[in-house]
């Protein structure tokens, strides 16, 4: 199989080709012979994260945007892909509610772009190829649906979307993109609604590496408004699994939900992340997560409950979350402070400052 893999420098995709080129015991699929890792390298991008795979032969990195339609078409006649799987995307809600264009420009246009390149390729390919399944895994999200009232049934694949921010907006847009270049042109198209992901390696403007950071140094910790928005929690690689499934057995057209049943609070996630880091301080280092937090103005739009329901993708094609809060956040913390150097040179680019205030 080869694989066009959009975006692979960031969070979810510099996981999820780990798991791509080599798949854990029990984990059905072809053999992948080639990944084509396309990434603009934007200042989300991590390229240390993959720097133990360079020397895999199946591993081809190619630094370009996913508007560029003229080095699409050259990757899809050299490489004959037979999967896209789209995760390049300017993902952080902050930052769309200083500066949307950008999030239009890669989330919708390049989007189209990707599925124009894909549509020219399967129209191409050989009556020997066409036998062959393509699939193009339309990388989504929760936040499409916009927000749920507190005792309200978690988000079906059957509901309608609401976004209410930037970045949601774009990337519904990006989803209904793909929606119709299934119906219009039966481009094999999946959509994925993925929930809130934590892990290894996540940019430091997202809440759980923020706040991980910040509980490290010591520093007071910026709660949006009142703290009680509710995300469900799911670990990247929770989500690469689910997305290796989709890949290997999801049926074209469809869309599936992926959550980690795991709806808490972000005061609830600050305070048990305080905790954790606890574990590994000095008693005299430590402080409560009461001392710690200060609540700052709510986010411009901001959602106060995601929760999808993942039973589908449970049922149909046998995946289930193995990361529970307590596993996953342990494993999560511990993985940063571990890797103090990889936080060190993020601080270059990011040092934790408050972003998407502007109305
Ligand atoms: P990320 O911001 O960590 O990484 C995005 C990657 O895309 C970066 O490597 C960046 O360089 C690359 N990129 C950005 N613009 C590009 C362009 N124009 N051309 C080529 N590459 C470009 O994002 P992430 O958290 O890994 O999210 C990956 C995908 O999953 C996104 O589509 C996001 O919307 C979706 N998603 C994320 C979450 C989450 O909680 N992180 C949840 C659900 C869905």
């Amino acid at each position: 199989m080869r694989v066009l893999l959009t975006g692979g420098f960031g969070f979810i995709g510099s996981r999820f080709v780990r798991l791509l080129l080599n798949p854990g015991e029990g984990e059905s699929g072809w053999p992948v012979e080639q990944v084509v890792n396309l990434d603009k390298v934007t200042y989300a991008a991590n390229p240390d994260l993959l720097a133990d795979l360079s020397g895999d032969p199946r591993l081809l990195p190619v630094r370009g945007d996913i508007c560029d339609a003229e080095l699409l078409a050259d990757l899809f006649s050299r490489h004959d892909f037979d999967a896209v799987v789209h995760l390049a995307a300017e993902s952080h809600v902050d930052r769309s509610i200083d500066s949307p264009e950008a999030f239009v420009r890669t989330n919708v246009l390049g989007t189209f772009h990707l599925l124009e390149a894909a549509r020219n390729h399967c129209r191409h390919r050989s009556a020997a190829a066409k036998e062959k399944r393509f699939l193009f895994l339309n990388v989504s999200t929760d936040e499409v649906y916009g927000s749920l009232p507190p005792m309200a049934a978690a988000f079906t694949e059957a509901d309608g979307y609401a976004p209410n921010n930037p970045y949601a907006a774009s990337k519904a847009g990006a989803a209904h993109l793909g929606r119709a270049y299934f119906h219009t042109y039966g481009l094999p198209v999946i959509t994925a609604n993925g929930s809130n992901n934590y892990g290894p390696g996540q940019f430091p403007e997202k809440l759980i590496p923020l706040m991980i950071s910040k509980i490290l140094r010591g520093e007071t910790l910026p709660v949006y408004g009142d703290g009680l928005q509710v995300r469900d929690w799911l670990h990247v690689d929770d989500y690469g699994r689910a997305l290796l499934a989709m890949l290997h057995q999801g049926r074209p057209g469809e869309v599936y939900h992926v959550g980690g049943r795991c709806e808490l609070t972000n005061l609830e996630v600050i305070h048990r992340l305080v905790a954790l880091v606890n574990e590994h301080l000095p008693p005299d280092s430590r402080r409560s997560a009461e001392a710690l937090v200060r609540f700052v103005p709510d986010r411009p739009g901001h959602d106060r409950r995601y929760a999808i329901d993942c039973s589908k993708i449970e049922r149909e094609l046998g995946w289930n979350a193995r990361e529970t809060a307590d596993s996953g956040f342990r494993k999560t913390v511990q993985w940063y402070l571990e890797h103090p150097e990889w936080m060190e040179r993020i601080a270059d680019r990011y040092r934790g400052e408050r972003l998407g205030r502007s109305l």
